[in-house]
């Protein structure tokens, strides 16, 4: 379809205008007019595009009085267009735009106003994933990981937690004004290991006593152990990071002890278990070049257990370096030591798979870090401009749904495809 002249441009005359966009329950309403200005008389359709998409077509048959007093003439009452778009064919990437036609097939007018759905399409219902990073920091030492690299120096020492009395007061106020629901789902862990957190047990308890299903993800470092039976049956699923199967793996990543972390998987299911733990159990064993040989023997480990094996290839745990990496801008040091320890060929075969339709996940879920703070996403650290959004205590749903419908730093992520990237990582069968 050809644009035979933007408004204002080669017209003389108003052709038409898109005026109205409404987000109903099953469908989006568009109401505009559209005339052909030199015959004066209505126009013969209209077509709403997304790209090169067409999503819907109507006739003019609305009558519109406005538009003939500006037109001065009855000849164009009958122009209005009143167009129902199907719910399933845009995202909130749409950009909608209306075309008319005039007098012939061949003549298309591109009518005023271009309309993007991610405002029209924000709902504000409670969260369905909740992410409270109940710990300030990772005790273990990942050099990809942007939390990891930071304890090179000791730093562990320093993790600052969220208390348990914070924990209650965040999840009550999200719980009183509709940010949070009884369905939603909980997770605590992000950047931070929660299992360091002196008040984890607390925190966990609080959630069982509430109701409130949730997640947990471990490094296996610490072992916290639960005594009552039932205790833990609000929790829905456990994940156990792993960075190989031998010391030689551990000592390039983890940097923990290889048998005390088998020994605390095995002493954490059982203890969970005893208490009511009965979702689902895993290991997200994080691939890299030296460590293929042991995916074998994972399995088998998590088989003895009875647990799931996740592998997947390492990543750049780390939002601007992966940036700097898709950009080509990364230091010719980190290059080649990436280069020896990532795994990173099908990186540009998941560049070419993001196709325009595909929307961020993580708009849908809301991530709270351990001073409080919602975070823009949870790919992010606390070193990235635009970060926090704000404090949790002093935002209501609707500002966070809307702090988080616009926010900057997405357009050069989505630029990158990186959130495509990161939330479909390259799976290791
Ligand atoms: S990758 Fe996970 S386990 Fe490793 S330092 Fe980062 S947060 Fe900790
Ligand atoms: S687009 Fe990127 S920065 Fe924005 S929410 Fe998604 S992953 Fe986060």
């Amino acid at each position: 379809m050809k644009d035979r002249g933007k408004l204002g441009t080669n017209h003389n005359v108003l052709a038409g205008a898109f005026d109205v966009i409404e987000n109903l329950t099953n469908a989006i309403r568009c109401v505009g007019w559209a005339i052909d200005p030199s015959r004066k008389l209505p126009a013969k359709e209209v077509i709403i595009m997304d790209g090169e998409r067409i999503l819907g077509k109507g006739i003019t048959v609305i009558e519109r009085k406005d538009v003939a007093e500006y037109i001065g003439s009855d000849s164009v009452i009958k122009c209005g267009w009143e167009i129902y778009i199907n719910k399933k064919d845009v995202t909130t990437e749409s950009k909608l735009k209306a075309y008319a036609y005039i007098a012939e097939q061949e003549e298309v007018i591109l009518l005023s106003n271009e309309y993007s759905m991610t405002k029209c399409l924000v709902e504000y219902t409670p969260y369905s994933k909740c992410t409270i990073d109940i710990s300030g920091g990772c005790n273990a030492k990942c050099p990809w990981c942007v939390t990891g690299r930071k304890n090179k120096d000791g730093r562990e020492a320093l993790i600052s937690f969220m208390k348990k009395e914070e924990f209650v007061e965040i999840v009550e106020y999200m719980l009183s004004n509709g940010i949070i629901n009884q369905g939603t789902r909980i997770e605590l862990y992000n950047w931070g290991e929660p299992f360091i957190n002196p008040d984890f047990k607390g925190i966990v308890k609080y959630l069982g006593k509430k109701e409130l299903d949730f997640y947990i993800s471990t490094n296996a470092s610490r072992v916290v152990e639960f005594n009552e039976k039932s205790e833990l049956r609000h929790l829905k699923g456990i994940t156990f990071s792993m960075s190989g199967m031998t010391q030689e793996s551990y000592d390039k990543m983890h940097r923990f002890d290889i048998e005390t972390i088998k020994k605390n998987i095995k002493r954490i299911i059982e203890n969970f278990k005893a208490c009511g733990f009965k979702g689902e159990a895993s290991i997200s064993f994080h691939i890299y070049q030296h460590n293929y040989d042991e995916l074998k023997v994972v399995k088998d480990f998590a088989a003895a257990l009875d647990i799931k094996v996740n592998a997947f290839h390492a990543l750049f745990t780390d939002y601007e370096m992966f940036t700097s990496y898709i950009e080509k801008t990364i230091p010719q040091e980190l290059l080649y030591e990436a280069s020896r320890e990532l795994v990173l060929y099908y990186i540009e075969g998941k560049i070419k798979e993001r196709n325009l339709e595909y929307r961020c996940p993580q708009l849908n879920s809301l991530v709270i870090d351990y001073r409080g703070q919602v975070v823009s996403c949870c790919v992010l650290n606390d070193q990235v401009q635009d970060y926090a959004l704000g404090v949790i205590k002093e935002l209501s749903l609707k500002d966070i749904v809307n702090l988080k419908s616009n926010m900057i730093v997405c357009e050069l992520c989505k630029k990158n495809k990186l959130d495509y990237i990161y939330h479909n990582t390259n799976q290791v069968k």
